[in-house]
């Protein structure tokens, strides 16, 4: 088939309900860049959503799961242990943000891992309901898909959702009106609602802490718009589960392995979680996730009652242990900061010198976004121009946002590409 019919064909045969942020075919990756059947070389400020962390096809990754292909690729959890599924809670265990975190389950997807979290929190408080952030994704099958409260196309039509699950606002200073309105323009100092509030209403209103059993949380909100929570807000929350026995759960799966600077983005905030989800980074494109709890939490499930098929699959782990590795022999982290304070910098410059076009600039390591002011389309014309610019960057949230998911180990000539890039397309729509 000709390579021009190629798309063609995609377009035919697979679900329209797919969206999609380009038309071209990709063909290959390598480190900060993919390329296309077309020939295009493409600078890559997605990571496949924040999946491919250390670029695309990592020497070390790949061999690690090269090598496994040719021992053993399916053993299947519910069998036995495989190898790698343990060197991978070996490589994990030290890097978790509190000691307690010791206990591991994996799954394949983010979503699953979710549902996983929510078993683990109905299981071990006998409570049936969980909270969740308005803004919040956690992901696309029926439970996460009704703990899903970032846009509702994600769930529009496909009701009934699981039930039991609240919203309560999530603190997002930039769309804060009672603080716009207060002095007249957009004031982070000043943020309206007491969300704290809004929660304990919440708990008195509409679920009982007795019918609780957790709230979830993302430390940085992913497809809500990066927004990093604020630390007083995540403080009263643990307060909050503390008094009522409920769990705080964290979903690092955006966040999470590195993205923010930290190696999950709950050690920016003084707060101990009960279950973290983790998945994307984890294995840098092999499909992986799990939740990760203290064993007293664990332990109440009766064996059988966790597992699937493809869980916790060996060259999926073996690529994980490999990820680990790399962040540590390669210093990862400390690329993160760099780069990041580069491309904030860049972002406060734009502005500050683009004020009628940028609204908000925010975001922790190099999960950055920035948010235009709004009804104007700024957002996809500039990711247009970046396109064209052969340079693919995300929107996020409901409002008028792009976000910026750099590999964590670009270099910074790439770096000063790609900014380069987004600040001339700036420029060009703000003309
Ligand atoms: N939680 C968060 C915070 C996410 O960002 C995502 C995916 N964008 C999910 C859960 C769902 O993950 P998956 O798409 O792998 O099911």
């Amino acid at each position: 088939m000709s390579l021009s019919k190629l798309a063609e064909f995609g377009t035919r045969h697979v679900a329209r309900g797919i969206g999609r942020l380009m038309t071209e075919v990709i063909e290959s990756g390598s480190g900060s860049y993919v390329t296309t059947t077309s020939g295009r070389k493409m600078l890559d400020f997605t990571c496949g959503i924040g999946v491919a962390n250390l670029g695309h096809c990592h020497p070390a990754v790949t061999k690690a799961a090269q090598a496994q292909v040719g021992k053993i690729v399916h053993a299947q959890v519910n069998i036995a242990f495989q190898k790698p599924y343990l060197e991978l809670v070996q490589s994990l265990i030290p890097l978790m943000p509190h000691k307690s975190l010791d206990t591991f389950f994996f799954w394949n997807s983010g979503s699953e891992a979710v549902e996983a979290a929510v078993k683990l929190a109905r299981h071990a408080t006998k409570k049936p309901n969980v909270i969740v952030m308005q803004g919040s994704y956690h992901g696309r099958t029926f439970g996460a898909m009704a703990m899903t409260r970032s846009k509702t196309i994600y769930g529009e039509n496909y009701s009934p959702l699981m039930p039991g699950v609240f919203a309560v606002p999530f603190p997002y200073c930039a769309q804060c009106s009672i603080a716009k309105r207060s002095d007249g323009k957009y004031n982070a100092e000043n943020c309206c609602m007491d969300p704290v509030e809004q929660l304990e209403l919440l708990l008195k209103r509409e679920t009982a802490p007795s019918d609780t059993a957790a709230i979830f949380i993302e430390p940085v909100l992913g497809e809500g718009g990066y927004v990093p929570v604020v630390p007083a807000y995540l403080k009263r929350v643990r307060e909050i589960c503390d008094k009522h026995n409920i769990l705080l759960v964290v979903d690092e799966v955006q966040s999470g392995f590195g993205r923010t600077g930290k190696m999950f983005a709950i050690e920016h905030y003084d707060v101990v979680p009960d279950i973290m989800v983790i998945a994307k980074g984890i294995a840098n494109g092999f499909p992986l996730s799990g939740i990760v709890s203290r064993k007293e939490l664990m332990d109440k499930q009766p064996p059988g009652s966790m597992g699937g098929t493809y869980a916790g699959n060996a060259v999926s782990c073996a690529a994980g242990v490999a990820v680990v590795k790399a962040f540590e022999d390669e210093k990862i982290l400390d690329n993160v900061s760099v780069r990041g304070k580069e491309m904030m910098d860049m972002l406060k410059g734009a502005k500050s010198d683009f004020p009628h076009v940028i609204h908000d600039v925010r975001g922790l390591g190099l999960m950055l976004a920035v948010e235009f002011a709004g009804g104007k389309g700024f957002g996809s014309k500039v990711q247009a121009k970046c396109l064209e610019k052969d340079l693919l960057i995300l929107t996020t949230s409901i409002y008028d946002t792009l976000r910026f998911i750099p590999p964590l180990n670009i270099s910074k000539e790439d770096m000063d590409k790609g900014c380069a890039i987004i600040r001339q397309a700036i420029e060009e729509v703000a003309a």
